[in-house]
């Protein structure tokens, strides 16, 4: 089969591979029918994720047709699913209080090492993003391999084209999960840093959640126009001091919570970041969190603290007596897709939300390196790419 392969910073290419079998008796084989580029996926595009080696296969947001069920996979043959990018077992104490994306049981022992070591417990496996993560086979491929396929896949019903569904497999429940980790209240002010798909997705979350108040934060002309339209109020931090507008914006106090949505490639040019940025590029591995100081500093006191954006390793010169002093709270982690799958699926169905209006560019697989290269180098107007492995190639 042909799949989008990596070899290096700012090096994937299609490949033909070895199509994917059932390994276990819970596994099924999508036929991958649209499967996204996603920012974490430039992450990995930028050589900046540990753990990636010549020939990994990426690709975390995908659905597909089930072509090969497993005797124990609860999947039909024809069924049309999307696929959580968090693997998760459904049986071990973290998936029992649907904290999926801990799972104990979906990274392999021998890949745990690094993780372990990293964050004192292991992380558990995520399609497509790295050897920390165990090492799976993503979904920007004709076939894809799934585990614990009687858990994770949502089905989908036929009515619902695949533009529509696509994205509960990470950013429509990150972004979800993200604005309901800022436990948002009716009065409430937020702030959202990013208007990347998981920044918007956020903001509309925030604003179905009821906020009071959603200021989108960014420098893309056309990402903040998106986050207007959505009905959030806009900062561009190249042209305004960001704290001082927000210090304006919700009366002099301070907004009432904060979501990092950009994570460790953050753009900045204070003195910290710059030297964060020499840092991750001679592999000492600080993250560049400005984003997140500058979150923790605008934030008010008693303040809530979302963290959807990806981090790493280590960060320097992190406020630790603000995040004491102002006593925030404060969530983080990847999602727990499959919580929000059925519930958010719903929403789509019945109409109540829509996230199609990200969607800016359709490729076949066999154009995946483009979409990559335009997805990372024009983040102004190539808000979204979907690779249909089923598209001619032009
Ligand atoms: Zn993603
Ligand atoms: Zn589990």
């Amino acid at each position: 089969m042909k799949a989008l392969t990596w070899h290096g910073t700012k090096d994937v290419r299609v490949e033909t591979v070895d199509d994917p079998e059932i390994i276990n008796p819970r596994d099924a084989i999508l036929k991958v029918t649209s499967t996204a580029i996603c920012g974490s996926d430039l992450h990995l595009y930028d050589g900046v994720i540990p753990g990636m080696q010549a020939g990994d296969i990426l690709g975390h947001e995908f659905m597909g047709e089930a072509v090969e069920v497993g005797k124990d996979s609860t999947l039909e043959k024809g069924q049309r699913v999307v696929v959580p990018f968090t693997i998760s077992c459904g049986g071990c104490f973290h998936c029992q209080v649907q904290q999926y994306s801990a799972c104990e049981n979906s990274n392999p022992a021998e890949k745990q090492d690094m993780s372990a070591s990293l964050y004192g417990h292991p992380m558990s496996g995520l399609f497509g993003y790295s050897h920390l993560t165990g090492g799976y086979s993503g979904g920007q491929a004709e076939y894809v391999r799934v585990p614990f396929s009687d858990v994770g896949p949502i089905v989908i019903p036929d009515h619902l084209e695949d533009d529509k569904v696509l994205f509960l497999s990470d950013i429509l429940p990150t972004g979800w999960m993200a604005a309901e980790n800022a436990e948002i209240q009716p009065d409430d002010t937020v702030a959202v840093w990013g208007c990347g798909p998981v920044g918007l997705f956020a903001i509309q979350s925030a604003i179905a959640m009821g906020a009071a108040k959603v200021i989108a934060i960014d420098h893309y002309p056309h990402r903040l126009e998106l986050a207007r339209q959505l009905g959030a109020e806009v900062i561009d931090f190249r042209k305004t001091d960001v704290r001082e507008a927000l210090m304006e914006m919700s009366g002099g106090i301070g907004v009432d919570a904060v979501i990092d949505a950009v994570g460790m490639e953050a753009h900045g040019f204070a003195i910290d970041n710059m030297v964060d940025v020499v840092k991750q590029k001679v592999g000492v591995g600080a993250d560049r969190a400005s984003v997140l100081k500058q979150a923790l500093l605008a934030v008010r006191f008693g303040g809530k603290v979302s963290i959807p954006g990806v981090y790493g390793g280590m960060t320097d010169k992190f406020p630790t007596g603000a995040l004491m002093e102002k006593g925030l709270q404060v969530r983080s982690g990847q999602t727990h897709v499959q919580k929000y799958t059925k519930p958010l699926l719903d929403k789509i169905e019945d109409g109540s939300l829509d996230t199609t209006f990200l969607i800016s560019h359709r490729l076949p697989l066999d154009e995946a390196a483009k979409g990559y290269r335009n997805f990372k180098e024009k983040q102004d107007s190539w808000t979204k790419v979907i690779l249909k492995p089923g598209m001619a190639a032009k």
